[in-house]
């Protein structure tokens, strides 16, 4: 029997000695396991999302920060000036609705306006730094009421092309007409707004009658019945928009699949008279998908 052994048998013994009862051998004492203290577990923090957790973050600095999408901006205004002369020469519309063509009426072009010729990104970055989550309608009205929107990168020249080529340019956007608690007399305020910063950035001078709401004159979302304002005079020659429903309507019922399918039916127009600018930011792409969005990843 070594040291060893002989330390822990008389440690032993001294344990029954003092323990009159059970039979254990206790550890030395510089290794004895702390007393079992009841505590409360610290709540945990859950951190609050900030900014960088905010799904829109890297979209939006996409939009303010990547040269590949000024460029991109720039390349599909630059696609819809090449393709002009031959859109003035051709005949036919742009417009689906305009079933005969058109023949024999003054050119026009259609344009969206929310990231097709102004950029609003400053208005989602306010968003993100804010927390908002979700599209907040004051906030939104607020931004627009600022007229402070720029211009999309390649717009306000093809813009002028367009006037040189003595075509009627009209803005058909779904900015909608709310009255202000400052001036509730005024149903439509969004339109001298709009109207203002469309002159400001260079994009003018656009005629009253040349920017068409959501919700004057009742119109709806959908913007087939405004285009069809537009045909009874004029022949659409070319659209522009950063959404498929500013060229033609689309139901929130088509999903991604039926969306393509959809457009697969009018190649033609895609390679002549609709021109789509780049929005990675929101939009009916996104709508489409069922939450959790994460659940439409393709990993093959
Ligand atoms: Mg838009």
């Amino acid at each position: 029997m070594n040291m060893r052994s002989i330390r822990v048998l008389l440690l032993a013994a001294t344990a029954v000695a003092l323990s009159g009862c059970a039979i254990h051998i206790a550890a030395p004492a510089d290794k004895a396991p702390p007393p079992a203290a009841i505590t409360t577990p610290a709540p945990v923090a859950t951190p609050k999302p900030g900014p960088e957790d905010d799904p829109r973050l890297l979209a939006t600095l996409y939009m303010q920060q990547a040269e590949e999408l000024r460029r991109l901006s720039k390349q599909a205004y630059a696609l819809a000036t090449s393709r002009l002369p031959a859109a003035l020469k051709q005949p036919g519309s742009s417009a689906l609705e305009q079933t005969d063509g058109g023949t024999g009426k003054p050119p026009a072009a259609i344009f969206d306006v929310d990231e097709t010729v102004l950029d609003n990104s400053p208005q989602q970055a306010r968003a993100i730094l804010s927390g908002t989550r979700h599209f907040d309608l004051s906030r939104w009205d607020q931004w627009v009421g600022e007229r402070a929107a720029s211009p999309m990168p390649g717009a306000v020249d093809f813009v002028k092309e367009l006037r040189r080529n003595k075509v009627r340019v009209v803005f058909i956007t779904n900015r909608e007409c709310r009255p202000r608690p400052v001036n509730p007399g005024d149903p439509c305020p969004q339109h001298a707004d709009t109207l203002a910063n469309l002159n400001a950035v260079g994009l003018g001078p656009v005629a009253p009658e040349d920017l068409l709401l959501k919700g004057q004159n009742g119109w709806p979302s959908d913007k087939a019945p405004r285009r069809q304002e537009v045909i009874r005079t004029h022949r659409i020659v070319m659209s522009l928009g950063d959404q498929f429903s500013d060229m033609m309507t689309v139901t929130r019922q088509d999903d991604s699949a039926a969306r393509a399918r959809i457009a697969a039916e009018h190649e033609d127009l895609w390679n002549s008279r609709w021109i789509i600018i780049p929005n990675p930011t929101y939009g009916q792409w996104v709508d489409v998908l069922p939450e959790p969005i994460s659940g439409s990843l393709r990993t093959k």
